[in-house]
């Protein structure tokens, strides 16, 4: 039989949705079997209690938009005050030279830093494959298996090279039959339909200016037939807005609708320059979009309209983006961020921590297509997030749920994944952080050298 444990007496607890009084939570078989009233007592004796007393808990954050590989790129001095484009075309010959070996590296820092941040679920967008680099997300399955997280793995694809008037140069894009045939495998080999997945394979045409409608329009079809999600870039920049003009006479979502995307199966990174019509159309067929606040910040993108769309019907959550355009992977310093930007927006009393905590797990458990996550309820899985409040940027704050945002909490003390507790102590359990720290700073080094 399976040990229970009882996390006791949370010092204060947020549901996915709202602050709740709890007495704790109930772990058995790697999912949340009770949650207690205030005074309540587990309905079995419980093996293991874990005195909560000090700590604040969220559900396992998810990340639902990422580039893995990019942390080997992080504060690069030629694209550090590049806008989009020219910071696209200035990093692309670095990244057509990675590795297996860089991207396992790149990937393994990109999960232990977003784990020691409370993330539990994180999703990838990868899109390089240079010759050499056939098994990319092969060799990220392996990553995200040794860290003890969940991933949607999104098979990623660039096919519209500059000679056809596409952004990216010829040698970094795919021919269509490649691109299809290797999601189709990794599909069959790695997208787990269960409950409590731990991985997910989503398919990811890169972005308007670098893959061909055609490839749009195949991945959608091989997407409804396996019933996977739809990822991409859309509506970053006015500058994309001006190449989907330029390029095919539409406007970003028009193109989106003209090669069968304009669905629930769709999640949109950034989504940033939409209009009125656009936006009520998105929210209609239900689409997702992942707010990147710290990348759209960096690169001057803009500011995505998360109050219209979430009224439209469309789900918001949060994505770290990067790490050549972030430079961090760090949920809870992502989450601090949207608060603040969206409040330049949309003013101090509708952005509030627990919205913005909302989009960082139910917001992307929904963008993910997942409903066994981003939750504290029973039946959902144990992908836990604790915080205390113990450091110095706590002292003398309130309220423990806003001091987490507020005061720029960073850094969790336990994160549990399926019940399992990854991180204890604020240290990666089985992980030679600094070893592999020292590997993934050599290998950064090498890729810019070469
Ligand atoms: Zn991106």
């Amino acid at each position: 039989m399976s040990k229970r444990l009882w996390i006791k007496q949370p010092l204060a607890c947020f549901d996915g949705t709202q602050q709740i009084e709890t007495n704790g939570l109930v772990i058995e078989n790697g999912k949340i079997v009770e949650l207690l009233a205030v005074g309540q007592q587990p309905s079995h004796p419980c093996e293991t209690i874990f005195d909560a007393r000090q700590h604040v808990i969220l559900p396992g954050l998810i990340n639902t938009h990422h580039h893995f590989y990019q942390t080997l790129t992080r504060a690069w001095g030629p694209v550090i005050n590049q806008p989009l484009f020219p910071w696209l075309k200035t990093l692309y010959p670095v990244w057509a030279k990675l590795t297996p070996q860089a991207l396992r590296l790149g990937s393994e820092v990109a999960l232990a830093e977003l784990l020691l941040s409370g993330c539990t679920t994180t999703s990838d967008h990868h899109y390089l494959f240079p010759v050499g680099m056939e098994e990319a997300i092969d060799i990220q399955v392996a990553a995200v298996n040794h860290l003890g997280m969940r991933a949607t793995l999104s098979r990623g694809s660039m096919s519209l090279g500059e000679k056809s008037g596409g952004l990216p140069p010829e040698h970094t894009v795919q021919a269509a039959e490649i691109i299809l045939e290797d999601s189709q495998r990794l599909i069959e080999r790695y997208h787990d339909t269960r409950d409590g997945a731990m991985i997910n394979i989503a398919l990811a045409p890169c972005s308007p200016f670098s893959v061909t409608p055609d490839i749009m329009k195949q991945s959608a079809k091989l997407a409804e037939e396996k019933n996977v999600r739809l990822h991409t870039h859309l509506a970053e920049t006015l500058d994309e807005e001006a190449f989907c003009l330029k390029l095919f006479g539409l406007r970003t979502v028009d193109y989106l609708d003209s090669v069968g995307w304009l669905s629930s199966r769709t999640w949109l990174a950034h989504g940033i320059h939409f209009n009125d019509e656009e936006i009520y159309r998105l929210g209609k067929e239900g689409v997702a979009i992942s707010h990147c606040p710290v990348s759209n910040m960096r690169l001057a993108s803009g500011i995505c309209r998360t109050q219209e769309l979430l009224q439209a019907g469309a789900t918001i959550s949060l994505g770290v983006d990067g790490s050549a355009s972030n430079d961090a992977s760090n949920m809870m310093y992502e989450a601090r961020q949207a608060l603040y930007l969206q409040r330049l927006r949309y003013g101090t009393q509708t952005i509030t921590p627990e919205l913005v905590l909302g989009w960082a797990t139910r917001g992307g458990a929904k963008t993910l297509g997942r409903d066994d996550i981003g939750e504290i309820n029973v039946g959902k899985q144990a992908d836990l997030a604790l915080f205390t409040l113990e450091d110095i940027r706590f002292s003398g704050s309130h309220d423990p749920l806003a001091a987490l945002l507020l005061c720029g909490a960073e850094r969790a003390d336990r994160v549990m994944v399926a019940g399992n507790w990854r991180v204890i102590d604020g240290e990666i359990v089985d992980v030679d952080l600094p070893r592999l720290l020292n590997h993934h700073r050599k290998a950064a080094k090498h890729l810019i050298d070469l």
